[in-house]
């Protein structure tokens, strides 16, 4: 292979290893299938032209929606008990919870944890605004989802304390979560289960 052809390979392979899950090895190897299918590879980029195109963050749960209005269908759907609301860390737990099927509620995305090592602005940028839709929708429980690290501790703890006077009830997810455990490696029926079971705090 000319050094030009393996410059392109290389640049996409770049991007590709930016996918959670995906080193570098692997997105080579994929950067090279794709340079070897180019019916596929034009394919994919016109899904991948929709995708970008069409999905934006949901303006009141940061789940993805395609919807014009930039509301998803999950906080659009009134079969749901909107007093219920459900903070995960991440788009992968909502739909792992979605998935469980066990739950009725809607969804906070909050992104990320607090830390004191990084920036975390966004994340608490999130929770004010988790604040002010509990207070104007007069929710009744919270249930948080969030890992039991040191770091999940303190985002579930700064949470609490942000929404102590609104007067909602607050739940985290407890029995089935081992102490210290990534929420996004705990399966499904795990986690259905740590939502049925979960504590008052
Ligand atoms: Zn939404």
């Amino acid at each position: 292979m000319q050094k030009v052809e393996i410059e392109e390979i290389d640049r996409v392979a770049i991007q590709l290893s930016k996918i959670p899950g995906i080193g570098l090895k692997s997105a080579k190897r994929y950067a090279i299938w794709l340079g070897e299918h180019t019916h596929e590879t034009k394919e994919l980029i016109s899904y991948l032209e929709r995708l970008a195109q069409n999905i934006k963050s949901c303006k009141k749960c940061f789940n993805l929606t395609s919807y014009k209005d930039g509301i998803c269908g999950i906080c659009k759907d009134l079969s749901r008990d909107s007093s219920t609301i459900c903070v995960v860390q991440s788009l992968e737990n909502l739909v792992e919870i979605e998935q469980s099927g066990v739950y009725n509620g809607i969804y906070f995305i909050l992104g990320g944890l607090i830390s004191p090592l990084y920036n975390t602005d966004e994340v608490l940028n999130r929770v004010e605004y988790l604040k002010k839709r509990v207070k104007e929708e007069k929710m009744g429980e919270v249930i948080l989802v969030i890992s039991s690290t040191t770091e999940g501790e303190l985002t579930i703890h700064y949470i609490k304390e942000q929404l102590k006077d609104t007067g909602v009830k607050i739940s985290k997810v407890a029995s089935g979560v081992p102490i210290g455990a990534d929420i996004n490696y705990i399966d499904k029926r795990t986690l259905a289960e740590a939502l049925r079971s979960r504590v008052y705090i």
